[in-house]
């Protein structure tokens, strides 16, 4: 018998996830608060599928199976009997307060709730439950059909049952799974390329090189596919410098301190590919 997933929130994050599990063969139900939000996720779902199909990586009658095993509403208790939960809404603590206090009366003992929240700790999120050791983190990364990463991240008293679950889900969908054991500001990944962010940052800052040579330098030396400034403009600088900010805020540490410059840029506008200029104008 085909397993349960719930997806909340159809926006960029819950319709990939929904997706890719839907092509795993997974039953799922995709909550959003309104029909039109409904409707542009299973419209970018669709036109997802298609591309795939058009790759011929799935067929057309695959991709039209995946679709029909997608039941999108606006009603949560269609949540009550998932195996497990994923929680993809807005990255605001009181918005997936309110979601976890529901589903923690809504769904069978025997159910995992996990968070796709990229920063907000595990553990907070956890504590407006009455079964907090049932409430993982799985990190998705964007594009989710693409990307093949997911982090799981232990709450303070998550259960190994809970992460072997939320582990075994992951990898039934394709995914490799790495584990943050303690749910640290940032977990592993945004920990990473914020160090490396701030001080690509601070190096430029103080004319050391220029961008286009220190990402030149991360790309030849250490092979990365993109370098650090140019990832920044990727993911905007304005979200870069906001999980410095939270980053440096839990842990004093200084080297995720935002210097001046990525304040300035953000200050002006300057956030990257989405505005037409960060540290590279496009
Ligand atoms: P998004 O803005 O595209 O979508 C959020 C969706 O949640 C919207 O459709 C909204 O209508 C819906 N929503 C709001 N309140 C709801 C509720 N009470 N019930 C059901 N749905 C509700 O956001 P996103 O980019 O998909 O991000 C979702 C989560 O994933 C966030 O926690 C974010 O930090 C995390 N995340 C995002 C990325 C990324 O690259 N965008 C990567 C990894 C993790």
């Amino acid at each position: 018998m085909a397993r349960k997933l719930a997806v909340i929130g159809a926006g960029l994050m819950g319709s990939g996830i929904a997706q890719v599990s839907a092509a795993a063969g997974w039953d799922v139900v995709l909550r959003d608060v309104t029909d039109e939000a409904l409707a542009r996720g299973r419209g970018a779902i669709e036109a997802s599928y298609g591309k795939f199909v058009g790759k011929e990586r799935m067929t057309a009658d695959e991709a039209d199976a995946a679709l029909a095993r997608i039941t999108p509403t606006t009603d949560l208790g269609a949540a009550a009997d998932a195996d497990i939960v994923v929680e993809a809404v807005f990255e605001r603590l009181d918005v997936k307060l309110g979601i976890f206090r529901d589903l923690d009366t809504l769904v069978g003992p025997g159910t995992v709730l996990a968070s796709n929240t990229s920063a907000i700790p595990i553990t907070k999120i956890a504590a407006g439950t009455s079964h907090p050791e049932r409430v993982v983190g799985t990190h998705f990364f964007s594009p989710v059909p693409m990307m093949a990463l997911c982090e799981l991240v232990r709450g303070h008293k998550t259960s190994d049952e809970t992460l072997a679950t939320a582990r075994e889900f992951a990898e039934s969908i394709g995914k490799t799974c790495v584990v943050v054991n303690r749910d640290v500001a940032g977990f592993v990944t945004t920990r990473l390329i914020t160090a490396l962010v701030v001080e690509a940052a601070r190096l430029h800052e103080s004319g050391v090189a220029t961008a286009e040579d220190i990402d030149l330098a991360c790309r030849l030396g250490f092979g990365h596919t993109m370098g650090p400034l140019a990832t920044a403009d990727l993911t905007g600088v304005d979200i870069l410098l906001h999980a410095a900010e939270n980053i440096y805020t839990e842990t004093q540490d200084e080297k995720f301190a935002p210097p001046e410059l990525m304040r300035r840029m953000v200050d002006a506008g300057d956030i990257g590919r989405k505005s037409g200029q960060g540290f590279y104008e496009h």
